[in-house]
């Protein structure tokens, strides 16, 4: 059946596509579920369908459960044709998309806007624990200082470098996946702590002259580029962690005006997914971000900051 539904190529044909509720169901059943219809609770896939309501009854464990049932859109009062069009929208906007570019687009409050864009960049959050491996760039880079950030930051930073500004360590393996994280600060203990967390022993890992990654060399062939009279030494340079730097505070300045430091990391979170995923097409892109959808949950407060 969903073979039948043509992949969006533009905007307008998403719009279009998912607009339709019975269609957005189908595509979602097929996405959701491409090897059959699944219970969420107990994997069974005996079950009957009550089409008026759009449940499924699971003849194994006799719950009845729907097509938002343990995914992050459980409890949402935003139907699936808002949701997969936020979802493309989201993927498909190569500097970001505003909550005030959703509203407009989906025809939804801006709040509600706001809470469906943080909800759908935790479908984005990268679930694979693999470590990086091969040719490994890492960098650290200072991000914001907004006016209105700066009062509680400096209190909480009193006496250090990098005042009212968030800190994000990115490591980049050639050819291959990027990770990025906000961290606390750039001791040898937490950018240490990052490569080893994220990075294969033995790889060949390349970074500026900070003294922070003084000692790699116990775990990684380590070589280091000094910024202050060189930036490519043969292979050692950081160019490319540095541009996906580039890109992210670029969307983040000119999408994201006022990005409160509490939700960097979904911001994060976000653009990693678009430069992991650059190699497949829309539809490629999309899959992959649908099955993010799965088992992911949100509440409230965490949305907003107050509880991890
Ligand atoms: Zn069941």
């Amino acid at each position: 059946m969903e073979n039948q539904i043509p992949n969006p190529r533009t905007l307008q044909e998403a719009m279009i596509i998912y607009a339709d509720p019975d269609v957005a169901f189908v595509k979602m059943i097929a996405l959701r579920w491409p090897d059959g219809i699944t219970c969420p609770r107990c994997g069974s896939k005996k079950n009957t369908f009550t089409k008026a309501r759009r449940v499924w009854h699971c003849s194994d464990c006799k719950k009845q459960f729907s097509i938002k049932i343990g995914t992050v859109m459980e409890a949402s009062p935003l139907g699936l044709d808002t949701w997969l069009c936020g979802l493309w929208l989201l993927i498909n906007a190569k500097n970001g998309i505003s909550s005030y570019e959703i509203h407009r687009a989906l025809g939804i409050t801006q709040k509600s806007a706001w809470f469906l864009l943080h909800r759908l960049r935790l479908v984005l959050k990268t679930r694979s624990f693999s470590k990086l491996t091969g040719e490994i760039e890492a960098d650290e880079t200072y991000i914001g200082g907004l006016e209105k950030n700066k009062h509680a930051y400096k209190r909480l930073n009193a006496g250090r470098g990098g005042i009212g500004k968030a800190i994000v360590m990115g490591i980049l393996q050639r050819g291959g996946a990027v990770k990025a994280n906000v961290i606390s600060d750039t001791t040898k203990e937490i950018l240490q702590g990052e490569l080893k967390k994220n990075v294969a022993y033995g790889s060949d890992v390349f970074t500026d002259s900070h003294p922070s990654y003084v000692g790699l060399d116990e775990q990684y062939i380590h070589e280091a580029i000094n910024h202050s009279f060189e930036y490519v030494r043969k292979n050692v340079t950081t160019n490319r962690i540095e541009n996906f730097f580039s890109l992210l505070k670029r969307t983040l300045h000119g999408t994201y005006v006022a990005v409160e430091p509490v939700h960097l990391q979904r911001y994060l979170d976000e653009q990693v997914f678009r430069y992991n995923a650059r190699k497949g097409n829309d539809a490629d892109r999309f899959r992959l971000a649908v099955k993010g959808m799965e088992g992911r949950r949100v509440t409230y407060k965490q949305l907003i900051g107050h509880a991890k």
